[in-house]
């Protein structure tokens, strides 16, 4: 993971207020999202803030 990478997560984590990332996307939906690990994700490459 290259040093851009790891900034992105670090922001990623900043914005988000809750330990899941899910709690706070706006693709926290079965039909939004194809990711196994929602509702629990801690990191993941389609994370959107909820506007
Ligand atoms: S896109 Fe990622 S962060 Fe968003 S709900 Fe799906 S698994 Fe969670």
């Amino acid at each position: 993971m290259g040093w851009k990478d790891r900034l992105r997560q670090w922001w990623l984590r900043v914005r988000c207020p809750s330990e899941f990332l899910c709690d706070n996307c706006r693709y926290d939906h079965p039909s939004a999202c194809k990711w196994p690990q929602r509702p629990n994700a801690i990191k993941c490459p389609d994370y959107r803030p909820k506007a």
